[in-house]
């Protein structure tokens, strides 16, 4: 298997960015070169104002209404988080800053974040080493299976396939493929767990590791887990976590004590910024010793004499997944929620976030066909199969949310749940919220009843209503100007 991203030490401080002494026209040939000036739209500054404060408007977000995307757990971001990165030290930043000049330092405080936020994730989920260097989520998942793919090559192991649940997020099995993997998927059992006797017969000699959500996008936290590591590890497989959301177990289950090798966490959902809306986010990777050696450059080190670094000399390495330091403000974020928190905070946080979900599972359960009657983690999946005998679909239960400010909760995921809805309320909403959106809910399900028709025609409070969503995802037009 070839890695992706070849390694290249050289470069200025080994950033991995090609130098070159060509100014940005000079490169450009003729016939790319514009021939008169571009032609903008002129409006005046107050126009623009109002244009762009109407869009603000028309955005559903979590500043404004309560957003309950299962899987994706959008809490709220605390303006705090955003102010830290406002600290001119950081803000003004170059990614370039040398590390140390003549004794001064320059970048020694970023450097310093970094380091400790790898310390704490180390700490938070009892792995040996971080890498804050990836982007995203998937970003992470990739960059974790290039290292099982690395560790399986250094020991000659012929591997060729990944195991994941069925249940399993997308990037799972589209990380392992990217990777050059085959994908061999488990059936749930009847608790909406890896069916224990359909695992241990994909298990081979070839299974080169399992990619796991622990607890799954059913909300359920598996108790065979430990088991489980000891099969895939019989075969000298790897355990790789999918931490995207770590919010259920923060504080009480470190995913390196029950046998997992590597891990992905999504900073973005987890601590301090929203996901979704294709905004930036960052996926930093753990790993036990076992993986060590092969985790991306640049490194974060300690020097003898108390000042930090970043190392490019890891021989067995995988290389370059990002450039500088990562996407270092959402780090930054995550650091300074951390430090608000501290260790006592953030294990409130899997409690709220737990509570939260059960509530909202215990009130709707009369109203609305659960996948899996059992406590929930940090999400609970409903089905919409009911109302669906009425006409009345997850989909229009969705828009016909949007109509009463409130965002859908994630549907038709799981792929393993008809007519799913799946509702991650996050440990930062109020009783009074959740007592609201459950009161929506439950007007739903009288109204799937009354007037089933109805909900055909929402949503009617935004912009569009119901767009053809096939043709928009393969015809996009973003072009303002142009509609
Ligand atoms: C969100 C999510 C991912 C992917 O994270 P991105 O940052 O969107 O790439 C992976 N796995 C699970 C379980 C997730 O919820």
């Amino acid at each position: 298997m070839k890695l992706i991203f070849e390694k290249s030490v050289e470069g200025r401080q080994g950033f991995g960015i090609p130098q070159s002494d060509v100014g940005p026209q000079e490169g450009i040939p003729e016939k790319y070169k514009r021939e008169k000036p571009a032609c903008f739209p002129e409006a005046s500054e107050l126009d623009i104002v109002r244009h762009f404060t109407d869009l603000a408007h028309k955005n559903f977000s979590i500043d404004t209404h309560f957003y309950p995307l299962g899987s994706c757990t959008m809490k709220y971001n605390p303006k705090f988080a955003d102010v830290v990165t406002q600290i001119p030290g950081f803000a003004n930043l170059h990614p370039l800053l040398p590390q140390l000049t003549k004794g001064e330092t320059l970048s020694q405080g970023a450097i310093e974040v970094l380091y400790e936020t790898e310390q704490w994730l180390c700490e938070m989920t009892g792995m040996d080493h971080f890498t804050m260097q990836p982007l995203a989520g998937a970003h992470g998942e990739l960059t974790g299976v290039m290292m099982m793919a690395a560790y399986h090559k250094a020991k000659g192991n012929q591997k060729t396939h990944i195991i994941v649940p069925d249940s399993s997020h997308g990037t799972n099995p589209a990380t392992a493929a990217i990777a050059g993997y085959n994908i061999v998927a488990v059936p749930s059992d009847e608790n909406g767990v890896m069916n224990m006797e359909e695992l241990a017969k994909r298990i081979t000699d070839e299974t080169a590791g399992l990619m796991l959500t622990c607890p799954n996008t059913h909300g359920i936290f598996n108790s065979n887990i430990d088991k489980i590591a000891k099969m895939i590890h019989a075969v000298d497989g790897i355990m790789y976590y999918d931490g995207a959301n770590l919010n259920a177990i923060l504080g009480r289950c470190r995913p390196g004590d029950i046998g997992f090798d590597v891990i992905h966490i999504n900073v973005h959902k987890t601590f301090a910024t929203p996901h979704g809306g294709g905004g930036p986010g960052a996926g930093p990777v753990g790993v036990t010793k076992k993986l060590e050696p092969y985790l991306p450059i640049s490194r974060v080190v300690k020097h003898e004499n108390g000042q930090f670094g970043l190392d490019y000399d890891y021989p067995h390495s995988i290389g370059y997944v990002a450039p500088f330091y990562g996407n270092f403000g959402i780090i930054l974020r995550a650091y300074a929620y951390m430090l608000m928190l501290g260790q006592e905070g953030l294990k409130q946080t899997s409690n709220h976030a737990v509570l939260n979900a059960n509530y909202i599972k215990e009130r709707l359960k009369e109203h609305y066909a659960l996948a899996y009657d059992h406590i929930c983690m940090h999400e609970s999946v409903f089905s919409a199969s009911l109302q669906a005998q009425r006409g009345v679909h997850a989909i229009d239960i969705a828009k016909f949310l949007i109509d009463k400010n409130i965002h859908p909760p994630t549907i038709y995921f799981p792929l393993t749940v008809k007519e799913a809805i799946m509702i991650e309320p996050t440990e930062t909403e109020s009783k009074e919220t959740l007592d609201e959106f459950i009161e929506t809910m439950i007007e739903a399900d009288s109204l799937s009843k009354t007037d089933p028709d109805s909900f055909h025609n929402c949503p009617q409070s935004t912009p569009i209503n119901r767009p053809d969503e096939v043709k928009a995802a393969k015809e996009m037009n973003t072009n303002y100007f142009a509609s």
